[in-house]
């Protein structure tokens, strides 16, 4: 079995995809599971990533019932990490029913890094390492999440992609990061739109491979699709990949807890 329990639809700010045919693509992919994690990215610079909750869960909620004889549809957010949320994601995760929460770091120096204009100003490998320490940060105060999102979302829109990056040059700052989510519980995540853009999906399997080193048991994965045509992306290449990081189970999760699914 696999699973995309990462993707979006219109109820996010940055996609105009209809939830229907979001549910239909997995449905024609034969994927068993999906789970929809749409955007909440509270105190956003320009406020937008509001997330219109009571109409989603409800939708989600919906589709569920109408769809069960053909898919498990999972109802799932994506919150924005930020570390003076604490208190209001937390209140916020515990007042909807979700299944699973990804928890994602989309903000240095109060910018999101896709705009790229960061890397003007101090360049790709400050850049990168702002975002390890403030993932690290956040982390530390973050809300019940179940899956860390895009360790390393950040390389993708450098200046020069990945030229500045690697785990190595990093070491310290993303083992931080591995650390506490072995210590939390939380699992991390492997986001396959990092293949259309770097050679790699997020993070870059020796990130993968480390979090495994240091006790790491839980790889939830997702094709982050905003639309259809991206779903599932790059899924060909995961099961080697995780088995060369030292993985035999994905993971899926279902109100929160943990399933752990055979990766072939
Ligand atoms: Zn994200
Ligand atoms: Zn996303």
């Amino acid at each position: 079995m696999i699973a995309d329990c990462h993707m979006h639809t219109e109820f996010s700010a940055d996609s105009e995809t209809k939830i229907t045919d979001q549910v239909e693509q997995a449905i024609a992919l034969n994927i068993p599971r999906i789970c929809f994690t749409d955007h909440m990215d509270m105190d956003f610079p320009g406020g937008d990533f509001q997330l219109n909750t009571e109409a989603y869960v409800k939708r989600v909620l919906e589709l569920q019932e109408e769809y069960k004889d053909k898919i498990s549809i999972g109802l799932g957010v994506e919150v924005g990490l930020q570390e003076h949320l604490q208190e209001r994601l937390q209140a916020y995760v515990d007042r909807y029913p979700f299944d699973f929460v990804i928890g994602s770091m989309h903000l240095i120096y109060g910018e999101d890094p896709y705009f790229g204009k960061i890397f003007d100003r101090v360049g790709d490998a400050e850049a990168y390492r702002e975002y390890f320490q403030a993932t690290h940060k956040a982390l530390k105060k973050a809300p019940q999440i179940q899956t860390l999102g895009h360790l390393d979302y950040v390389v993708r829109y450098g200046r020069e992609k990945d030229k500045e990056y690697s785990y190595k040059k990093f070491q310290d700052e993303i083992d931080e990061v591995l650390k506490l989510l072995v210590e939390k519980g939380i699992a991390l995540e492997v986001n396959t739109a990092g293949f259309r853009m770097l050679s790699f999906p997020n993070p870059h399997p020796d990130v993968i491979r480390r979090y495994r080193e240091l006790g790491g048991e839980m790889i939830t994965i997702g094709s982050d699709a905003h639309t259809p045509q991206v779903m599932a992306y790059g899924y060909d290449k995961l099961p080697a990949l995780l088995e060369a990081c030292g993985f035999r189970y994905y993971t899926v999760f279902y109100q929160k807890k943990p399933r752990f699914i055979k990766i072939s």
